[in-house]
C-alpha cells in the first residue's frame, strides 16, 4: 500500500506544481489522469470558430477553496488578435485568471452553488461545454519559469507540435532568438538540457518556450512575464520575441513591468481579486489613479533599473 502511494502522492504533488506554473505539459497529465478535477460534459465537442478567438471573461467568481475568494465579478474582453494586459501586486489574482483561460479549474465558489460563477468564453462558446482537449489545443503558454523535460532541445521545442519536422523546429528557434545559442553548444539541438542536462538560464528557457509555441502556432496566447530580474538586454530582447510571438493572436498577458504593458489594447490593474481601474496606458495616465502612480514612481526610479510593479506598488 505504502508502496502504491508513495508514487501517487509524489504525482500529486508535481502535478500541482505543474498546475501552479502553468506549464502546458499534457504528456503529464496523460499520466495523471485520475489527478484531473475537470472532466468533459458528456458529448462535449471540441472548440470552433478559432479564426476569431475573441475570450471573454464575463462576471467571474472564483475560489480555491470555499472559504476563500480569490476573484469577485471579474468582467473584461480581448478582442481576437489583441493584448490585453494585467498588472497589480502579488496575489492579486493575476496567475489565477490565466489558469481559469487554460481551464485547470472551473470558475465558481465550490459548495457555493448560490455565488454566480459567471463564465469564460472562447469564441463565443463556454470553455465548460467544450472539450478540454480542445481548449488546451488553442492555447499556448508561455510561463514565468519553463520546465524543460530531461531531454534534447530538439525535443523540448519540438513538443510544441508533435511531428514538426527538424527546418520547422530550427525556424521556430530562430524567431525566438535561440537558435544561435543552440548552435553553439557542442551537440547543438541534441544537447541534452532540464535538470539533468544542460542548465539554461531563465532568459535562454523563456526561449525555448516562446519557440515551442510559436511552433505551436495556436490563436491564443498566455504569457506570464518572467518577476525575476534578467538583465536588461536580455528583458528587451524576450519582450521584442513576445512582441512578435503575440502578433494577430489573442493575448493575454500578466505583466510585470510598465514597459511591456504601453502598447496592450487594455491593461487591467488588479487588486485583491477585482479590476481595480482598466483602460488603454493613456487613458489610465488620464484617470491619475493608481496606475498613474505607478508610472510617476518608475519614471523616478529611471529606466535603467526598471523596477517591478509589485515594487513600486509598495506590497
Ligand atoms: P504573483 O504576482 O505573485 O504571481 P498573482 O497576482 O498571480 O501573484 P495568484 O497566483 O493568482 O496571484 O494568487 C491569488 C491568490 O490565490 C493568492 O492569495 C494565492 O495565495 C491564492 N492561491 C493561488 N493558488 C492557490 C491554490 N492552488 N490553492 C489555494 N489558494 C491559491
Amino acid at each position: 500500500m505504502i508502496q502504491l502511494y508513495i508514487p501517487l502522492n509524489f504525482l500529486g504533488v508535481l502535478y500541482r506544481e505543474i498546475k501552479q506554473s502553468l506549464t502546458d505539459l499534457d504528456k503529464m497529465f496523460a499520466l495523471m489522469e485520475r489527478e484531473r478535477e475537470i472532466a468533459d460534459r458528456p458529448g462535449a465537442q471540441p472548440l470552433a470558430g478559432l479564426e476569431q478567438a475573441t475570450v471573454r471573461f464575463e462576471h467571474v467568481n472564483f475560489a480555491y477553496e470555499a472559504s476563500r475568494p480569490i476573484l469577485h465579478d471579474v468582467s473584461f474582453e480581448i478582442p481576437a488578435g489583441k493584448t490585453v494586459a494585467v498588472v497589480g501586486p502579488s496575489g492579486s489574482g493575476k496567475s489565477t485568471l490565466a489558469r481559469l483561460l487554460y481551464r485547470f479549474y472551473d470558475v465558481g465558489i465550490p459548495g457555493h452553488p448560490e455565488v454566480p460563477s459567471g463564465r469564460i468564453t472562447i469564441a463565443g462558446q463556454d470553455i465548460r461545454a467544450v472539450t478540454q482537449s480542445s481548449v488546451r489545443q488553442a492555447i499556448g503558454i508561455v510561463p514565468q519559469d519553463t520546465v524543460l523535460f530531461n531531454d534534447t532541445v530538439e525535443y523540448n521545442i519540438g513538443y510544441g507540435r508533435p511531428g514538426s519536422s527538424r527546418a520547422q523546429i530550427e525556424e521556430a528557434a530562430r524567431a525566438a532568438r535561440i537558435h544561435g545559442f543552440i548552435e553553439s553548444t557542442p551537440k547543438g539541438y541534441q544537447t541534452m538540457v532540464g535538470e539533468r542536462g544542460l542548465k539554461l538560464s531563465g532568459g535562454e528557457k523563456q526561449r525555448v518556450a516562446i519557440a515551442r509555441t510559436l511552433l505551436k502556432d495556436p490563436p491564443i496566447l498566455i504569457f506570464d512575464e518572467a518577476t525575476s530580474a534578467l538583465d536588461s538586454a536580455n528583458e528587451r530582447a524576450i519582450q521584442a520575441e513576445l512582441k512578435s510571438a503575440a502578433q494577430n493572436k489573442t493575448t493575454l498577458l500578466i505583466a510585470h513591468r510598465l514597459s511591456t504593458v504601453v502598447d496592450a489594447h487594455e491593461i487591467l490593474v488588479m487588486d485583491a481579486g477585482r479590476i481595480l481601474e482598466r483602460g488603454s496606458h493613456n487613458e489610465l495616465l488620464a484617470r491619475g489613479g493608481r496606475y498613474a502612480e505607478m508610472w510617476a514612481l518608475q519614471q523616478q526610479s529611471g529606466e535603467a533599473a526598471e523596477p517591478r510593479f509589485e515594487e513600486v506598488m509598495g506590497m
